[in-house]
């Protein structure tokens, strides 16, 4: 049996539950990395790392601006042709979080402090992080300190921190320094390959200045050429005698202020902070922008900052909450994945989201798969414009893909596994540039999005070369055997990176067949009924009408391993071949495989690290029996090591269809417990994005059993009874539906203008608006009925 992940609580002691809020409520130092990743503020443009407020100690103080990186020249011990060139980093940008603290010429250091009470929060209502402690001196000083922080979900460059302290024993000098500080790092984690640290120079400063209370700092990444603004300015509130003064010094800077403390009258510093970034070399500009941004911020003042955060998350609660009646803990990890998933995607404009959103320095920022297999879902039901606005990104860099197949000898595009700026950065290919499903996953999520808005304007105008050129690489990288006709696609790895540069993986097949077939559909139905749109399309892209053709035999014709005599769709041609991993003798300690074991031992074994054939089942779903998914699942579950944090979500959506609801509801938990008790053992390099998308996904595709395919929403529900129900909203085509589910009974209301057909259990069900629908849930049997079925063995 393979290995599955221990679960551990986080400690309730320490992180008392509560349904709104993330809560710690004593000064952790153990947890110190992992903390910085959970409690971290940001909006998907700027993030900010859940550091203690006076900077120290600090594992990775975190301070990123999406996109914002330095480039390297990968080198190769042994270089080969077409191998990328180019490695690419998130940079840990100049700290402007810092604000220390003197009294009576003391520093206050949180890991030695005498603390009267202690409590930091991460409020998912007004998305501020709060801080609470009482610093008891061993003089007899006593001082009351809060401090709140946020990064403004509404203004995308801005982040403010309201510092307040309160002397409670004596009169005292107060010191307060507010600080832009070089980013501190620690050494990468050791021996793990995923993690990886850009030398101290990276940023080279040109402006540094300082005025009245303000400082302005630019610079920029001397390799990638991209430009930084940072600025700080400040307000300080309190009746007691203060002097304050700003010093610029090269690429660091700071205020200072003096106070003349007396005790019982408060002491307000409020630090507005400020980031920009370009691609082209503008600092000065960039300067000015960021003064603008600080002018308007201390006008406004901080009360206006939480009231504008209230009301987005309010919108975006109203959106996206999802409510189950079980225990406060499962709640909280809902909210908790929740909220992340919105600070990792809500201003992420132009940029895409990296694997561990603004978290943590993991995966180095870069974007992936992830994006569109694992987010997007999310997205595209509940705030599609941001869907799409990441679905745009990709069609932005289609001119990079498509030298990028040129690189590798193919036609069409090719996108990049991992990337900043469009550019291939894996220096890896068997796990990195042969992914190539990476272009199927793009084309799928585009689908689903277009389905579920109707949005046929921006399939039209943005979808139609994306789907021209993917499918030409389709064509292009498969052949038809002369053997029996078949369409193969050798030499890809599939998702599963434990089987790498394998034929036929049938992943790719299945999906890379899908986007042959939906390129063939849309282009022929433009060619029909738009034809000035479709000369367009034919200017840009060169095509030639008869490629249609040819993309629907070789999707029609495409071949899927299959072994008739376990009766289990093969994850690629040789895969029974390998002898299977010895998981009886492979101790707790050796997982995640791939850091104890040279990767040709693993890749000659039967071993998967992550959903792959199961993957293709959920995605898929109405392409495979139901008992073929069972016999799949029962297959693939035994030999999955859930390695990756991608996977377990999947397996319990799966598992959630065939019947096996004891492992949908473990598996589930798994997902939505990674970050909160670190499954995975790595949540100190950032929060598992996908895991939180996939999370989302066990509820609404697993449990409430969602399926979308061809655009119909259907759902067969199968609540666990340890959530007592589930109630949740989606976005389907500009309407609202609301679902509300208990173990016996389902209801729908459609808030909106125009009717919708949904199915429930297989019984088409028409909604009209405001007038709420109930059906009885049928008791789980494990025989569900989704969509069409149909095994794909027989078409290929
Ligand atoms: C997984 C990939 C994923 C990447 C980033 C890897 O461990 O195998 O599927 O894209 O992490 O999350």
């Amino acid at each position: 049996m393979a290995r599955r992940a221990p679960r551990i609580e986080p400690r309730e002691d320490i992180y008392p539950v509560d349904e709104w809020r993330l809560v710690e409520t004593r000064f952790d130092e153990e947890r110190l990395a992992a903390a910085e990743a959970l409690f971290t503020t940001a909006n998907g443009y700027l993030g900010m790392r859940g550091t203690c407020d006076e900077g120290i100690p600090v594992e990775h103080s975190g301070t990123y601006v999406n996109g914002f990186h330095e480039t390297w020249p990968i080198v190769y011990g042994e270089e080969a042709y077409g191998f990328a060139k180019q490695g690419q980093t998130i940079v840990d940008l100049p700290d402007a979080k810092v604000i220390r603290l003197y009294v009576d010429d003391e520093p206050f250091h949180l890991p030695t402090a005498t603390l009267e009470g202690f409590e930091r929060a991460l409020d998912m209502r007004a998305g501020t992080l709060d801080r609470t402690l009482i610093w008891a001196h061993s003089s007899g000083q006593r001082v009351a300190i809060t401090s709140r922080r946020l990064v403004s979900l509404e203004h995308r460059h801005l982040a403010a921190i309201a510092y307040d302290v309160t002397l409670l024993a004596n009169d005292a000098p107060v010191v307060i320094v507010s600080e832009v500080a070089d980013s501190q790092r620690t050494s990468p984690l050791a021996g793990d390959p995923r993690s990886r640290q850009l030398g101290c120079e990276v940023l080279a400063c040109h402006v540094s200045r300082a005025v009245d209370l303000r400082v302005v700092l630019g610079y920029s990444a001397r390799s990638s050429g991209m430009t930084l603004a940072c600025a700080i300015d400040h307000d300080v509130q309190t009746d007691c005698p203060h002097t304050g003064e700003a010093q610029a010094d090269g690429p660091r800077g700071r205020v200072v202020f003096s106070i003349d403390g007396q005790v019982g009258v408060p002491i307000r510093l409020v630090k507005y902070v400020t980031y920009h970034s370009s691609r082209r070399p503008q600092v000065g500009e960039l300067c000015q922008r960021a003064e603008r941004v600080l002018d308007r911020a201390v006008r406004h003042g901080f009360q206006d900052l939480l009231d504008s955060q209230r009301r987005f998350l309010d919108d975006f609660w109203h959106r996206s909450d999802i409510v189950q009646s079980g225990e406060r803990r499962w709640q909280q990890a809902i909210r908790f994945n929740l909220f992340h998933m919105c600070q990792a995607t809500a201003r992420a404009e132009g940029v895409g989201v990296p694997a561990k959103g603004l978290t943590g320095p993991g995966y180095e920022g870069h974007y992936f798969w992830d994006t569109e297999i694992y987010v997007l879902p999310f997205l595209t039901y509940t705030k599609p414009r941001i869907a799409q606005n990441l679905l745009r990104l990709r069609h932005a860099n289609l001119d990079l893909a498509r030298q990028r197949a040129r690189e590798v000898n193919q036609k069409g595009a090719l996108f990049p596994w991992r990337t900043i700026n469009g550019t291939e950065a894996s220096a890896y290919y068997a796990a990195g540039t042969a992914q190539y499903h990476i272009n199927a996953d793009i084309v799928y999520a585009l689908r689903k999005y277009v389905d579920a808005t109707g949005d046929g304007e921006f399939l039209r105008s943005v979808g139609a070369e994306l789907l021209i050129e993917t499918a030409r690489l389709w064509a292009d990288l498969g052949f038809f055997d002369r053997r029996d006709g078949r369409f193969r696609i050798n030499g890809v790895t599939g998702p599963d990176e434990y089987n790498t540069v394998v034929n036929n993986n049938l992943y790719t097949n299945l999906m890379a067949r899908e986007g042959l077939w939906y390129a063939a559909e849309t282009i022929g139905a433009l060619r029909d009924a738009d034809p000035s749109r479709f000369a367009v399309v034919v200017r840009e892209t060169g095509l030639d009408p008869a490629e249609l053709d040819e993309w629907r035999r070789a999707a029609d014709r495409m071949f899927l391993p299959y072994d008739d005599r376990s009766g289990v769709h093969l994850q690629d041609d040789a895969f029974t071949d390998k002898e299977e991993w010895d998981f009886d003798n492979t101790p707790a300690d050796r997982y995640p495989l791939l850091l104890h074991y040279h990767p040709l031992v693993i890749y000659r074994h039967r071993v998967v690290k992550q959903a792959d054939v199961v993957l293709a089942m959920f995605l898929l779903g109405h392409q495979f029996s139901l008992t073929q998914k069972q016999r799949n699942f029962v297959y693939y579950d035994r030999l999955t090591t859930r390695d990756s944090s991608l996977s377990c979500s999947i397996e319990s959506i799966v598992a959630a269809e065939v019947g096996e609801m004891e492992k949908a509801f473990t598996y589930s938990i798994d997902a939505g417990f990674m970050d909160l008790a670190d499954v995975a053992g790595n949540v100190h390099d950032g929060c598992h994005i996908a895991s939180m998308g996939g999370f989302w996904m066990t509820l609404i595709y697993g449990f409430a059993g969602m399926r979308d395919n061809g655009g119909r929403i259907t759902f067969a529900p199968r609540v666990p009874p340890e959530f007592g129900g589930l109630r949740f909203p989606l976005e389907i085509r500009g309407q609202r539906l609301e679902v509300d589910l208990t173990p016996t009974s389902a209801t729908y209301v459609l808030r909106g203008a125009r009717p919708l057909t949904i199915g429930h259990e297989g019984e088409i069900v028409e909604l009209r608006p405001d007038a709420p629908v109930t059906r009885d849930v049928s008791p789980p049997s494990g025989a569900s009925t989704l969509g069409r079925e149909r095994d794909p063995a027989s078409a290929g």
